[in-house]
């Protein structure tokens, strides 16, 4: 990379953070936008430049949103007695994809991972709590992934939650194992919610 000009390096490094993009696809995205007009890049960097100013958390479901709360927490239609809590922001796309859950989101913005210093208090727990201790949820569903730390976070959780009365359920394993819920079909995402089990 070292014989690339200066700018070049720059964004093919910046590029190269993102996920599933190595150095050689970095710095053939980065000759794209070299070669493309100048309108073409502007448009680009404006993009990235308003997804940050543009969206913030929902106050009420922690997911990215324009309006505050957002459009799913704010939708009357949906019910508060079903919570699904997700890992990610991008996993209520994917639930909803699937087009059957009519209840409320939470996202917990990753999943517990003690080797890597990743306790409740760096994840939305506390927040999940809070909206627990209002009274009108009757049932949670834990869609973490079907992964070892999604099913050590869905664990953790079920504790946690069983105490104060609330059913805890977990969504079947529709998904297969190491899975991710954002990339699963609506099909199987849509059967995984249907073969949900208590824990
Ligand atoms: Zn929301």
């Amino acid at each position: 990379m070292a014989a690339l000009p200066a700018p070049l390096q720059r964004l093919v490094a910046e590029l190269s953070r993102l996920p599933g993009i190595g150095e050689k696809s970095a710095t053939r995205l980065a000759f794209f936008l070299l070669r493309s007009d100048a309108e073409h890049a502007r448009a680009l960097s404006d993009a990235i430049a308003a997804l940050k100013s543009n969206l913030r958390l929902c106050s009420r479901c922690l997911a990215f949103t324009e309006q505050e709360p957002c459009a799913l927490c704010d939708d009357p239609r949906r019910t508060d007695e079903m919570l699904c809590v997700v890992e990610d922001p991008s996993d209520t796309i994917a639930m909803e994809r699937a087009g059957d859950f009519r209840g409320r989101y939470h996202v917990l913005h990753g999943t517990l991972a003690p080797l890597d210093g990743i306790g409740p208090e760096q994840l939305k727990v506390a927040e999940l709590l809070a909206r627990l201790r209002e009274g009108r949820v009757r049932e949670v569903i834990l869609a973490t992934n079907p992964t070892v730390e999604g099913e050590a976070t869905a664990l953790y959780l079920a504790k946690l939650i069983k105490p104060s009365g609330v059913k805890v359920t977990r969504i079947a394993h529709g998904l297969p194992m190491g899975g991710d819920v954002e990339y699963a079909d609506g099909v199987t995402l849509s059967r995984a919610l249907a073969g949900r089990r208590e824990m």
